[in-house]
């Protein structure tokens, strides 16, 4: 059957799922699970997909909340992966749309294997929780979670769209400057003020940042800056995040933010303990071969896409690791108005609007008919892992 034929065969399959796909979204995103919680949204996408014969594991790759749903095709490889996310945000539940991530996945992958039948490839749900600071992902790689992955996708709600975006490294950091306590007015000389030299390293990482390449930030606050008025200040607890683009220039970047803290608490004569908190999110490098089949697949869906440049309005997120791992692309989605911003209630009700629900199923085509691109086309693929090569070459 020819490629364009079965194509219109993946999306009219979307079309016959599409309620199901939008009451999938519907019901995770009206029980927010957050960070490693998600056990009911697990349940609910795993039902549906084990209803079209996936083979699932839950729990997977030694995370409760992670699941692997598997369609055998004729052939062992290629092994392509959509990803899902499903973890929503404290207080603000699924501001960040990842219902839609995980119906999308389920509606993508049903309506290739609908479509195509016997399908060359192994074709992958990866359910992936805890994006939101957990870094499920990378918890998962580390337990052999993507081995053998070919290539792996995910669409995310946003408010523009673009195939192919940048996305920072990020390390959280806590420095605690330790002094010592006197009384400020009587013994004012017996103290050792770390408050001062919390002031000093806030002001070191402003000058600082004059000198950043144009690609980075640093950016934090003073959790704890002393107890009363009246007492020098013997502890200050300040936390920080350090992002940047390049992986070799953001590790030289957290060493230059220790020096400075260093730097501070030696003009005070203070001590500084410097902790990284969590997980640090590698840069995502997305994989520009997977994302032009993506462009021209939505180009025959009619949809547009927003000019933005790669690093504008970006953040950070664990699938950079993944991106590590396998070529992946992480492409976005407009599912209201440009003022409707992740993590903000505007979002929310973008989520579940009728006009979200109209560009869910949009990309969920795109996302359905680069995933077949990836199982047939070889030489899509071989590009792809040539590219990805050659990135990994290039950052070390
Ligand atoms: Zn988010
Ligand atoms: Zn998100």
């Amino acid at each position: 059957m020819k490629n364009s034929v079965i194509k219109r065969k993946i999306c009219k399959a979307v079309d016959d799922l599409a309620g199901r796909i939008i009451a999938l979204n519907k019901s995770i995103f009206d029980n927010p699970e957050t960070c490693f919680k998600e056990r009911e949204s697990v349940k609910l996408i795993t039902s549906e997909l084990r209803a079209e014969s996936f083979e699932i594991t839950a729990p997977f790759a030694g995370v409760k909340t992670a699941f692997k749903a598997v369609s055998r095709g004729k052939r062992a490889r290629p092994k392509i992966a959509l990803i899902a996310e499903y973890d929503a945000l404290p207080e603000l539940g699924h501001a960040c749309g990842h219902s839609m991530i995980a119906a999308s996945a389920f509606g993508a992958a049903v309506a290739i294997k609908r479509a195509v039948g016997d399908h060359p490839g192994e074709l992958l749900v990866i359910g992936t929780p805890a994006e939101e600071g957990g870094g499920g992902k990378i918890k998962m790689i580390k337990n052999n979670g993507f081995k053998g992955v070919d290539a792996a996708l995910m669409a995310h709600p946003s408010n523009k769209t673009r195939v192919v975006a940048r996305m920072y490294a990020i390390s959280h950091l806590q420095l605690t400057f330790l002094g010592k306590a006197a009384h400020a007015a009587a013994f004012p000389d017996k103290g050792v003020n770390a408050l001062d030299a919390g002031v000093l390293f806030y002001n070191g990482i402003s000058a600082m940042r004059q000198q950043l390449n144009g690609e980075a930030r640093i950016h934090g606050i003073f959790t704890r800056g002393g107890d009363a008025p009246n007492i020098i200040p013997e502890k200050v607890v300040m936390d920080f995040y350090v992002r940047a683009l390049d992986r070799k220039y953001f590790e030289a970047l957290i060493k230059k933010v220790a020096q400075c803290a260093r730097g501070a608490a030696k003009a005070v004569g203070c001590k500084v303990k410097i902790k990284k908190i969590g997980h640090t999110y590698d840069p995502f490098y997305p994989s520009y071969p997977i994302g032009n089949a993506f462009r021209a697949n939505m180009k025959t869906l009619n949809i547009a896409e927003d000019r933005f440049g790669e690093t504008e309005e970006i953040g950070s997120s664990d699938i950079g690791a993944l991106s590590l791992v396998t070529p992946t692309l992480h492409p976005e989605y407009a599912v209201g108005k440009k003022t409707d911003i992740n993590h903000s209630r505007d979002f929310l009700k973008a989520v579940v609007s009728p006009r979200g629900a109209g560009a869910m199923l949009a990309m969920t085509k795109a996302l359905a008919m680069t995933t077949y691109d990836l199982l047939t086309d070889a030489k899509l693929l071989s590009e792809a892992r040539g590219m990805f090569l050659e990135q990994r070459k290039r950052m070390g």
